[in-house]
């Protein structure tokens, strides 16, 4: 029989697996692996039905040999097998939707790097193989069949012995170049780890014949250990644990089990701080296994970081970070899924379209989110631990994407109370509101020392409420994304229309404000940066603050301000002055006797109201010698 010409688009495929530059050839292991356990399973299945078949559960295997001197490696398996014709079709044209897809976006876009990240099937042994034999004998056919090519020149199919049904694939490696050491592949110790890495799950066992050494056992020198002596002796060794431990039993699992497999396999020293692991079946059905780290990754706020979840079809690994199975604000969660209901020949564009990947990534947001809400219900110290770990990332989540997450996250939050003095939510604050108080309110600043000393917070507490304390600079402009919850709006304590007093102290106050307007126009010329001065009942025992007017507040500013490229924004602010502290009736005197020094007067008032907020000072000499000046009167 005569050499066959490959069909044109498999050549193509073919050319562009024998020329690949990618790096990870490696995973030709993994693909042949893979068909032969596909394979295995298939003969498994019509075992169930037909009792022509003799083999048992426990008879299929997967056989690796390697060969250092022919340098090859010879994959075998008890399989269905091919027949004649299916050698023909199977292997001498690429017809199957996956390859195809993947061929042609890989004509678009040169998009190499590819190769490394999905099922590319059988053709992957060109990346290491300069001649690639595959023999066959299918289930139910006495005669079997051999398969030879030797890349894209074609190939030819002969007749052959083999006793055993099933499929036997042996590659004859190609040279070392300079770039590429392929006799890597012929080392006991590489191809170990190749299938712990990427066929472990593998259900069959993957079989090696391993050389192991031993004390010789003499009747003499037994005494003498150094002159101990040893021998070889090989041992046809499983090198696939089989048994994936997301798919054991919960209760057969120790924590200890899962705390290893966690830090083995995502890299981290620590234990995660949770533990999700979760079985769907339904109209996708799949297994997850996924962990919460308990401390940031150290490349979380890198460019490096990448989110993402490993993805699994039935045991065989598709890919290490399926970013599209965990939304941004849970990118901080480990771990993986596996699912039988993926295609292995899949790849990274088509898989963002996947129906199935689309409804697993939603069922596993939703998972997460619920494991993290019983977590704040039933452990609330874990939950605070968590929060203050990552929950910046969820408070992001609520910003990004104008809010379209809020009603989603806005549970999970958690801000320092005045009142608790520890870490609450938005839901236990609004349970415990006032009679007849209507609004959220908060205060924003560095720390909750500082907003601790704000002027207007003491009068806000003195009143008798709670209040949140927003000590991140996201948080302002998370609340604001908010907006309000369960129907409460969220007031700022130092924003001007804080409403608490009732409404004869308002109209009193509006009196003297007006009785003294003149001297708060003299005033605020003399300041030029505030929107008015202004008399105030709010502020118990201190003498002044800057009330903020409009969408930014003063916290807000300052953060603003701190980002790169900044627009130099600024918050509006009105100064407002304690009218029961002594300092009203002294300017009150000197408008009446000194206007000059009602002007110093003024400075003074303001750049103190704006030390108080955290802001700085446009003239702090200036500042310091009027305070010197006073004091040494
Ligand atoms: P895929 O496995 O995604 O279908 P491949 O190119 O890897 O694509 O394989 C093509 C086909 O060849 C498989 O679908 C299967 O029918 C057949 N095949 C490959 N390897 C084996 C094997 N070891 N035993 C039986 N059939 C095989």
């Amino acid at each position: 029989m005569g050499t066959k010409q490959f069909k044109a688009e498999s050549k193509r495929l073919l050319d562009l697996m024998i020329n690949s530059i990618y790096t990870n050839k490696e995973i030709f292991l993994r693909e042949l692996i893979s068909n032969a356990s596909d394979a295995i399973d298939k003969l498994y299945y019509k075992s169930l039905t037909d009792s022509n078949i003799k083999l048992s559960k426990d008879d299929f295997k997967i056989q690796i040999d390697v060969n250092k001197e022919n340098r090859t490696i010879t994959i075998t398996d008890n399989g269905i097998g091919m027949t004649e014709k299916e050698l023909e079709t199977n292997l001498g044209t690429i017809a199957k939707s996956g390859s195809l897809a993947f061929k042609e976006e890989n004509e678009k876009k040169e998009d190499i790097d590819i190769i490394g990240q999905f099922g590319v099937g059988f053709y992957s042994a060109f990346m290491v193989s300069k001649e690639v034999q595959v023999c066959s004998r299918a289930y139910g056919e006495d005669k079997a069949y051999c398969w030879k090519s030797k890349g894209v020149e074609g190939y030819e199919i002969e007749e052959c012995e083999k006793e055993q049904v099933g499929t036997k694939i042996v590659l004859y490696l190609k040279e070392d170049t300079e770039e590429e050491n392929y006799s890597t592949f012929l080392d006991d110790y590489t191809i170990k780890n190749i299938v712990k890495k990427y066929s472990d799950y593998i259900r069959v066992p993957i079989k090696m014949e391993v050389e192991h050494q031993r004390p010789k056992e003499s009747q003499e020198n037994n005494s003498e250990e150094n002159k101990k002596e040893y021998e070889t002796y090989t041992e046809n060794e499983t090198l696939n644990s089989m048994i994936p431990i997301w798919k054991k039993n919960k209760s057969d699992i120790k924590k200890e089990e899962y705390n290893s497999f966690y830090t083995d396999k995502f890299g981290d020293f620590e234990e995660p701080s949770k533990i999700i692991h979760t079985s769907i079946e339904g109209n996708v059905s799949y297994n997850a296994l996924l962990f919460i780290p308990s401390r940031i990754p150290y490349d979380y706020y890198t460019k490096d970081f990448e989110k993402g979840l490993q993805l699994y079809s039935n045991g065989v690994l598709i890919m290490d970070k399926c970013s599209d199975l965990l939304p941004d604000y849970f990118s901080f969660v480990k771990g993986l899924v596996d699912s039988q209901d993926l295609s292995l020949n899949i790849s990274r564009e088509m898989l963002q379209h996947d129906r199935q990947l689309k409804i697993i990534a939603k069922s596993i947001e939703k998972k997460i989110k619920s494991e993290l809400e019983s977590m704040l219900k039933l452990n609330r110290e874990d939950y605070e631990k968590f929060f203050k770990t990552f929950g910046n990332q969820l408070k992001f989540g609520i910003y990004n994407d104008y809010g379209i997450n809020k009603d989603n996250l806005q549970d999970l939050i958690m801000f320092y109370s005045s009142t608790e003095k520890k870490l609450v939510t938005l839901s236990e604050y609004v349970e415990r509101m006032k009679e007849g108080q209507d609004k959220i309110y908060y205060a924003a600043g560095e720390s909750v020392d500082k907003i601790d000393m704000l002027p207007q917070v003491e009068g806000v507490k003195d009143k008798g409420y709670e209040i949140l304390y927003l000590t991140d600079d996201i948080d302002e402009f998370v609340i604001q994304v908010i907006f309000n919850y369960k129907q409460k709006q969220f007031a700022n304590v130092c924003a001007n229309n804080l409403d608490l007093d009732s409404k004869e102290e308002k109209e009193e106050l509006q009196k003297v404000n007006e009785e003294n307007k003149e001297m708060f126009t003299i005033m605020k010329e003399a300041i030029i940066d505030v929107q008015g001065v202004r008399f105030t009942h709010k502020l118990k025992n201190h003498p002044v603050c800057l009330t903020s007017e409009g969408a930014i507040s003063v916290e807000m500013e300052k953060t603003l301000n701190s980002m790169p490229n900044n627009q130099n924004v600024k918050a509006q602010t009105i100064l407002e002055i304690n009218e029961a502290h002594p300092i009203a009736e002294k300017i009150k005197n000197l408008y009446d006797t000194d206007k000059e020094e009602l002007k110093k007067y003024s400075k003074i008032l303001y750049n103190g109201a704006r030390l108080i907020e955290g802001l700085n000072i446009e003239n702090p000499t200036e500042f310091s010698n009027m305070i010197c000046d006073i004091i040494s009167k």
